[in-house]
């Protein structure tokens, strides 16, 4: 159940929202955006997006969420990645990282791009049950079986 928060989100709950963001989202596709990743057995390889190469040397390991290039030493987590990429804070990083399709909410489409915090997000959510649970009734009203 998803409480509305009021107010300012701390800096706690906004630590588990990205650890969520983090959990559900698939680093390949993720890193995909923004340089192009082939399989090479157990991690995935690709041109630096972070330096100018003619040969792969951006290492990514979907299944630890880690990246690392051996050209220019770059590397870290999956936020470091889009921190760097995209010249932002990590808040703005979780968010864009929420923001594909399945990470974030169910409509996983680019509305929480426009949402400017999670708390936001969090309050949207809410409404979003309060409509579902009202919409589809309560449990009491069962259909009796002939
Ligand atoms: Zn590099």
């Amino acid at each position: 159940m998803l409480v509305p928060i009021v107010g300012p989100v701390l800096a706690g709950d906004f630590v588990l929202d990205a650890r969520d963001v983090k959990g559900r989202a698939d680093f390949v596709a993720v890193v995909s955006r923004y340089t192009r990743l082939r399989r090479a057995g157990r991690q995935f390889v690709g041109l630096c997006p972070f330096h100018r190469e003619q040969h792969p040397s951006f290492y990514v390991r979907p299944e630890k969420k880690i990246f690392f290039c051996f050209g220019c030493g770059s590397g870290g987590d999956l936020f470091d990645f889009v921190i760097c990429v995209e010249r932002c804070a990590f808040r703005r990083a979780v968010e864009i990282v929420a923001a594909f399709p399945g990470v974030g909410d169910s409509s996983g489409d680019e509305k929480s791009l426009l949402v400017e915090n999670i708390g936001v997000s969090r309050h949207w959510m809410a409404h979003e049950n309060d409509d579902m649970s009202s919409r589809y009734g309560s449990s009491s009203r069962r259909r009796s079986i002939p």
